[in-house]
């Protein structure tokens, strides 16, 4: 195997790689409230990022400090190798989509298209051009003289999103850029967003309060949390391999069983779980004493469930009784109760019509819950 990786496409990776934006311990405190503390960031040119968390974790004022809206109380940002914390908003290579969309409403669709670039002093002839693209990729075309009243919430995002990108900036930030569309449209307009940002190749950087937004979306995402970044990276890195149960919880669903390390042998640990009578071995690289509290974090679709005890090298397993089922579909979610009282969710799909023969198992049954060493993860804190 060639030991020379390729990282064109995560160049997060690559040492070699500048960074296109840098955000270097910005701080903003609002009189003695900090919203944004700390924090370090690096996004890489092409990348569509997403500041994920809570409302209220800090994520639209570090939006609007990289806009010039907001100024940092200290820290720098820099676009390009350019230093751009005190350059006023108007002069940043950036623009920002804002949840409302902020459309003019006497403009039909073309004028507010062209808005920017006419007060810019564009010549006509390349306004008339530059819209007239940026419809054709929003697939608008046939749009240009309505009014934004006489557009859907969904063509009206289309219209923001071509202002937003006709005046060609390095940057753009996007504040909730879906919130307005009901779940079906979102869903859509998720894979239409990344159409054009990968046509255009412009960095996008998403401010959402939806995870599940974020995961489709995202080159990475930074989860935040009272104004700091919890853990950045990739969606499948933040889902299969979270720092911690903040992470793992945040992040889909999981189940989480205490426990504490018994022995170490390189990087696998033996672990005893402290309510069940369950000794299990974990790789995990960083180093723990022996008796360390721990959590062992188990995704609800990585569990299997049997009606009939299993047995296996690796296999681990607790027994217990069904004590409710979620029928949601695609999936049915059983909720099992064990032997020490907690509760384990499972996961199955539903791959047959029948209902009778898509339930494994039925209210009150007892159950046998297995998953390997290797689909669980070891958290310590
Ligand atoms: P949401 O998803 O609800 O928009 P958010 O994560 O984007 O939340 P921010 O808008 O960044 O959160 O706000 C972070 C914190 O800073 C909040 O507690 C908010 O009340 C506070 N805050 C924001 N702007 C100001 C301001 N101008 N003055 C005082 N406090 C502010």
């Amino acid at each position: 195997m060639s030991d020379t990786l390729d990282h064109s496409d995560r160049p997060w990776l690559d040492p070699d790689t500048a960074p296109f934006i840098k955000v270097d311990g910005i701080t903003k405190k609002f009189g003695g409230f900090t919203a944004v503390d700390q924090v370090d960031l690096e996004i890489f040119r092409g990348e569509l990022f997403s500041l994920l968390g809570a409302s209220g974790c800090g994520k639209t004022t570090l939006l609007r400090i990289l806009a010039g809206l907001e100024t940092p109380t200290s820290g720098k940002v820099w676009i390009d190798g350019v230093d751009i914390t005190q350059l006023p908003a108007y002069e940043r290579p950036v623009n920002m989509m804002f949840q409302s969309y902020a459309l003019f409403p006497h403009m039909n669709v073309a004028q507010n298209v062209a808005y920017g670039l006419k007060r810019d002093g564009i010549p006509k002839e390349e306004i008339v051009q530059r819209v007239g693209q940026m419809l054709t990729m929003v697939e608008l075309s046939g749009f240009s003289k309505r009014k934004p009243h006489q557009l859907s919430g969904g063509e009206r995002q289309r219209v923001a999103l071509a202002r937003a990108l006709v005046k060609r900036p390095k940057v753009l930030l996007l504040d909730e850029p879906l919130a307005a569309l009901d779940k079906r449209l979102r869903e859509q307009t998720q894979f239409e967003l990344m159409r054009i940002q990968e046509q255009l190749g412009v960095t996008f950087i998403v401010v959402t309060h939806d995870q599940e937004e974020a995961m489709t979306l995202s080159t990475r995402i930074a989860v935040m949390n009272e104004g700091r970044f919890i853990q950045i990276g990739p969606p499948t890195e933040l889902y299969e391999n979270p720092d911690n149960r903040f992470i793992a919880s945040f992040i889909g669903s999981v189940n989480l069983f205490a426990g504490h390390t018994l022995t170490r042998n390189n990087d696998l640990y033996t672990i005893a779980l402290n309510k069940h009578d369950l000794q299990c071995q974990i790789e995990h690289t960083q180093h723990l004493d022996n008796g360390s509290p721990i959590w062992v974090a188990v995704r609800p679709e990585k569990i299997t469930l049997s009606t009939t005890p299993l047995a296996g090298e690796g296999l681990n397993q607790l027994m217990g009784t069904v004590d409710d089922i979620a029928y949601t579909g695609n999936l049915s979610t059983y909720r099992v109760k064990t032997q020490s009282g907690d509760i384990v969710e499972v996961t199955h799909p539903n791959q047959s019509r029948s209902r009778g023969s898509q339930l494994i198992a039925d209210w009150d049954d007892t159950v046998y819950l297995h998953w390997t060493s290797a689909d669980s993860v070891l958290l310590s804190e």
